[in-house]
This record gives structure tokens, sequence and C-alpha cells, in this order.
């Protein structure tokens, strides 16, 4: 469902150019469960904004669905986003003056679905992580764990075909982290979805499918 070939990516800053993606190849097939791990600015955010289409500015072939898309213009970067990606990051990116339900509505409704399923999809999502009773609070009344459930069901409301995840559960407790990741990890597979995570944690990543690790700018089979 995500193919990389040979992807590149080097920042300049000032007169110093470092290269942090050398020749990156991945591949996740459907449904597959993947965690990224490296080092701290290894570069694993930055491999995660070119397969998300969130960064222009490197080089190399990008698959997804079969689709070819690093060449694709906004437009088409939008709609491969809205209806094929879903993201969950470190910080939950909610917005603020909306509902954990409305959150993940939107999601859905951004993605054409039609507003009776949406609804429906949205609060069995939350209802599946626990949230039944909390699908009218605002983040700010929800606890770290509870936005970041939140954050999973809007990266889910989509069914999109590859989740994209940086450090989904680095701001949580470990116990929170090892729970909230078990559900999300299960959520995306219930749906059939394949996944991308980077993350530092080395025993949260041996629970998925497959290890792939950031080193000296390429991919290692771990
Ligand atoms: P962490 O585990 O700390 O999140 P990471 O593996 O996600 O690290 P990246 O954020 O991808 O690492 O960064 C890789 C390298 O690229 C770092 O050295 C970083 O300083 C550099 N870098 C990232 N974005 C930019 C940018 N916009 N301009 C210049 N350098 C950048
Ligand atoms: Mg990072």
């Amino acid at each position: 469902v995500l193919v990389v070939e040979d992807l590149r990516r080097s920042f300049t800053q000032g007169d110093a150019t470092i290269e942090v993606l050398r020749g990156v190849d991945l591949s996740v097939n459907a449904g597959e469960i993947v965690a990224l791990l490296g080092p701290s600015g290894s570069g694993k955010s930055t491999l995660l904004q070119a397969v998300g289409l969130l960064e222009g500015g490197f080089q190399g072939r990008i698959s997804i669905a079969g689709e070819r898309v690093e060449a694709l213009d906004n437009a088409g970067r939008t709609r491969v986003r809205r209806d094929r990606l879903g993201f969950v990051y470190q910080f939950h990116h909610l917005l603020p003056d909306f509902s954990a339900r409305e959150n993940v509505l939107l999601a859905g409704l951004v993605a054409g679905h039609p507003e009776k399923e949406a609804r429906a999809r949205a609060d069995q999502l939350l209802t599946d992580l626990g949230l039944g009773a909390r699908l009218a609070h605002r983040p700010s009344q929800l606890s770290g764990g509870e936005q970041q459930r939140v954050a999973v069901a809007r990266a889910l409301a989509n069914k999109p075909v590859l989740v994209l995840a940086d450090e989904p559960t680095g701001n949580l407790d470990e116990a929170t982290a090892a729970r909230v990741l078990g559900e999300f990890l299960s959520l995306v597979r219930g749906q059939g979805s394949a996944a991308l995570v980077a993350t530092h944690n080395v025993a949260l990543a041996r629970a998925m499918d497959r290890v792939v690790t950031l080193h000296e700018g390429r991919l290692a089979v771990a």
C-alpha cells in the first residue's frame, strides 16, 4: 500500500548541507503495521512528512495505494491526504472549540462520507476507545490520554489505507502510552489499515508487525 524508492532529502542552513535521507527504500503492505525506529535527528519525522505529502523538497518515488504521488499538485496532495491517509502526532492538534465527537466527525465529512455514516463512525470509534461518555467534551476538558485517543479516532475517521504516526504516544506516561498505542493498533488492525509508526519506544515497536531503523540516512531491517 506504500512503496518508497530512493527517497532523498537534504537541508541547507547557511553554507552547511546535511543529507538526512540518503536513499530510503521502504514497502509497507496492506494492513501491515511497521515501526520506524532511529535515534533523535535520524530523519523519522522528515520521512513521515515526505510520505504524508506535507513537505516538498525531496527526491525519489512514493506510491500510495498504487498511485504515484510525489509529483502531484496541491489539489492532488490534499485529495490523497484526505481520502487515503490518517495522521497522529505527538501533540494532538485537536480543534479546541469543538467537542471530541465534532473533531472526529469533521475528518469523516471532509473525506466526503455521508453525514449520517460519518456521525455513526465517529461515535463508534470514540466508544471503542473508551470515550463513549466523553463525546461532548472539548479537548480542554479531557485528560492527555483521552485527548490522544480522540486524535487516534480522528486519524481513522476517513478509513485511511495508511496511518502515519509520529511519536503518537510520546507525551503520555509509560502506562498510558502503552494502553493508547495498544488500542490504536487494534483499531488499525480491525479496519485493515496499514500504519507506519515512528517511535523511540523499542518495547512498543516490538508489538508491531515489523521494525525498520533509520541509520545514516537509510533504512536497515532491525
Ligand atoms: P526525533 O526522534 O528527535 O523526532 P527525527 O528522527 O524525527 O528526530 P527529524 O526531525 O526528521 O529527526 O530531523 C532530521 C534532521 O533534519 C535533524 O538533524 C534536523 O535538524 C534536520 N531538519 C529537519 N527539518 C529541518 C528543516 N526544516 N531545516 C533544517 N534542518 C532540518
Ligand atoms: Mg521526529
